[in-house]
């Protein structure tokens, strides 16, 4: 199937029933800022160009975030700064990601998730990773011919992400180096990035700050030639 067929197939996908439960739920509920809005409810598929260069592997939807706007990284603070970084370094055509239709388009560069539903606490089981873990594989499967990096965002996604390019008959070397911000692994010609996530977690701390993250972003632009 080709990318459109894809994002259209998971989109409908319910196959983790403690997640379909939890994303309607949250769905019906709302958070009061949002309480006027038709939240999205559903599997969120990746966003970006049609044929990109630089993927990004982030870690499953929020619940008030891309659960509601069917964007992935859209309508949180999270993805406030994602997209404002992407900006920084020409990634991006601007700075915010409000919502669907919002005129955002990227360069060169995708963005995805291990896991497609919003998960409680931001945390899926390793059930809900291994049940998501096909779409992955097909994202990877469409895009990897012309792939330049990687940047996985949090150490799900990186432990996530290997055994998937494994899966998908990629050549992964035997040791690939343990998670962490701006560690590099070399795939196939391909490198891989570590990144811390954007969550509040370590942007609201400092673990992760704007010059870190445009860092790595900047990096895979350059080895994407973007
Ligand atoms: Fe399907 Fe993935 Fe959502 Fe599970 S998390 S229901 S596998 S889209």
């Amino acid at each position: 199937p080709g990318a459109h067929e894809v994002s259209a197939r998971v989109t409908v996908c319910r196959a983790c029933p403690r997640l379909v439960a939890w994303r309607e739920q949250v769905a019906q509920e709302k958070r009061r800022a949002f309480v006027d809005q038709t939240y999205w409810g559903r599997p969120v598929a990746g966003f970006g160009a049609d044929r990109p260069r630089i993927l990004i592997v982030g870690l499953a939807p929020a619940a008030h975030g891309a659960n509601r706007t069917g964007r992935m990284f859209t309508g949180d603070r999270s993805g406030d700064w994602l997209y404002a970084s992407l900006y920084r370094v020409g990634l991006a055509s601007q700075p915010t990601s409000v919502a669907a239709g919002d005129g955002l388009t990227l360069r060169g560069t995708y963005v995805t998730a291990p896991v497609h539903c919003a998960p409680p606490a931001n945390k899926p089981t390793t059930a809900e990773r291994d049940a998501c873990r096909p779409w992955l594989l097909r994202e990877l499967e469409l895009y990897w011919p012309e792939l330049r990096a990687v940047v996985v965002l949090g150490g799900f996604g990186w432990t996530t992400l290997f055994p998937t390019l494994r899966a998908a008959g990629i050549a992964v070397p035997a040791r690939v180096p343990r998670f962490g911000h701006g560690v590099e692994a070399d795939v196939d010609g391909r490198s891989v990035l570590g990144c811390y996530h954007v969550s509040q977690q370590n942007t609201f701390t400092g673990r992760l700050t704007e010059p870190m993250l445009d860092a790595v972003l900047g990096r895979a632009a350059d080895l994407a030639g973007l």
